[in-house]
């Protein structure tokens, strides 16, 4: 394989990769094993082999005694992966027999686990040890935070297992803290038995870390069940293009997003969207104004904010105050409940700006609900199925904007529209509201969202969520044809033939 990207070096990005050759959206860039992966720091205890929680008991490794392990029948087959490997093991038993180091002390150190096994990768593996030196850790900023308190428990466990012998161990635990936490993806856990859900892990991909943040970016990130990172290009990338990955929720208003990329981050972001007040036109952070009442206000200066249309300013407090009223309204509501949905959507949308990232996250939520319904009563309402299909249309263009190309929302959103046509299609249909041809060229709109969903969600790892839902849609995309082919029958049978009357939407 020809390399797809190189790595290169500028002042204002540092060390970043561009694009060795023109990608098609879609096409893999880097494909990359975790350096290290292992519990958040602030996980509840897990087993050290294979990461499932340790909810009420556990035993010990059999060989060193120390490690705490999944009880009964040990961890399950699946995971073949298995974490806690002899090196470890081994230094494990040393440090038992040495240090009278014991199973409770891993207990209450769990959230160090990560930063531990780091270390122990200079050992076993110097070359990659000196390239995970190398990633960015913003040391020196986190010296003046509380972070740097926070891990000093991490730096005391590690200091006293002895396995860093030089006088710098405070210095290099913080350093391996702050690279772990600048750099980590979130990874998927085990699936929990009989849970169905899984705790997150974090892992550091060397080749992923040197992804350069962009709140648009170019790239979609996956992370399979081996624990491999994938990034294929979303869009066109040209040869010699910086490639961009965004660390951030694309559906959060620059406020939002710059805080938590300044928080975990330690930067603050300057690309196109974030200089830009409208965020690509969409106003997602928009209030509508007062005086004039239609135009929208967004943020001009540091203090300021001003309406594009009457051009009246406004004090920073007083919008920032309004927002927070809102977004105080939204934590309190009931996300499961339409009713309360509709009303909170109703009131703010006289405030805020109709894509604002209130309304977006309230509309998301509410879909979501309206789609269960639908699904779960046996004669779902029209009315039901119209106020979701809007929902996820009005959704849509937003998306295309803030997530252009290869989106995995983007993708789920494309997927319920077309799932709602199908359904809405078919009631119309079975009530005689709309006749043979009218139900095939609602099924062939329909066709249209499916199989653009279906070319974002095959790039995702089958055992995933969007895998599952990937599968899914593809039983659906052959049940789709078998229904027209079946209502073409039907329009045959009456003598006549089909000619599209639906215009391409
Ligand atoms: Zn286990
Ligand atoms: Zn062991
Ligand atoms: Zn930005
Ligand atoms: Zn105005």
């Amino acid at each position: 394989m020809h390399a797809r990207y190189e790595i290169q070096r500028s002042d204002t990005l540092g060390r970043h990769l561009a694009a060795a050759k023109d990608l098609k959206p879609g096409e893999t860039i880097i494909s990359d094993e975790p350096y290290v992966l292992g519990p958040t720091s602030d996980s509840s205890l897990v087993c050290y082999n294979c990461y499932l929680p340790l909810i009420s008991k556990f035993l010990v490794c059999k060989n060193c005694a120390v490690a705490p392990v999944c009880p009964g029948e040990g961890c399950p087959e699946s995971l073949s992966k298995k974490c806690h490997n002899s090196t470890e093991c081994e230094l494990f038993r040393d440090l038992k027999l040495t240090k009278g180091v014991g199973p409770m002390t891993m207990v209450q150190n769990v959230g160090s686990l990560l930063a531990l096994r780091a270390i122990l990768k200079k050992e076993t593996d110097p070359k990659a040890w000196e390239e995970f030196m190398k990633l960015e850790t913003h040391l020196e900023e986190r010296k003046k935070s509380n972070i740097w308190e926070y891990y000093e428990n991490t730096v005391k466990f590690i200091t006293s297992l002895g396995v860093l012998d030089n006088t710098q161990d405070e210095y290099i635990v913080q350093k391996v803290c702050g690279a772990i936490d600048v750099n980590s993806f979130e990874v998927r856990g085990p699936p929990i038995p009989a849970l169905g859900y899984s705790q997150p892990l974090r892992g550091v991909y060397l080749k992923a870390s040197l992804l350069t943040h962009d709140c648009v970016g170019n790239t979609h990130v996956s992370i399979n069940d081996n624990n491999v990172l994938v990034c294929h290009a979303s869009m066109d990338i040209k040869k010699g293009e910086v490639i961009y990955y965004n660390y951030t929720d694309p559906l959060k208003g620059t406020s939002l997003r710059q805080h938590h990329l300044l928080v975990g981050k330690y930067f603050k972001c300057n690309c196109d969207r974030c200089k830009d007040c409208t965020e690509l036109g969409t106003n997602i952070s928009s209030v509508i104004c007062t005086e004039c009442k239609t135009g929208y206000v967004s943020k001009s200066s540091d203090q300021q904010w001003t309406c594009h249309d009457c051009k009246k300013q406004f004090d920073h407090s007083n919008i920032e105050h309004k927002v927070q009223c809102c977004s105080d309204k939204f934590d309190v509501i009931n996300k499961k409940n339409e009713k309360e949905l509709e009303e909170y959507i109703r009131n703010v949308s006289k405030i805020l700006a109709p894509n604002h990232y209130l309304l977006l996250e309230a509309t998301q939520h509410l879909a979501g609900v309206l789609r269960d319904t639908i699904n779960r009563e046996p004669h779902p309402t029209k009315k039901l199925m119209r106020r979701k299909l809007q929902l996820c249309q009005e959704l849509l263009p937003i998306l295309e904007k803030l997530c252009p190309g290869i989106s995995r929302t983007k993708a789920i959103t494309l997927y319920e529209i077309h799932a709602t046509m199908v359904q809405l299609a078919k009631k119309l249909f079975d009530s005689r509201e709309i006749t043979g041809t009218g139900y095939m060229d609602k099924l062939l709109n329909a066709e249209k969202y499916l199989k653009r969903a279906l070319e974002m969600l095959f790039i995702e790892p089958g055992n995933s969520p969007e895998g599952e839902l990937c599968a899914k849609a593809l039983e659906e995309y052959r049940a789709l044809k078998v229904t027209m082919n079946n209502v073409l029958d039907g329009i045959h049978a009456e003598g006549k033939t089909y000619m599209t009357t639906s215009k391409s939407e």
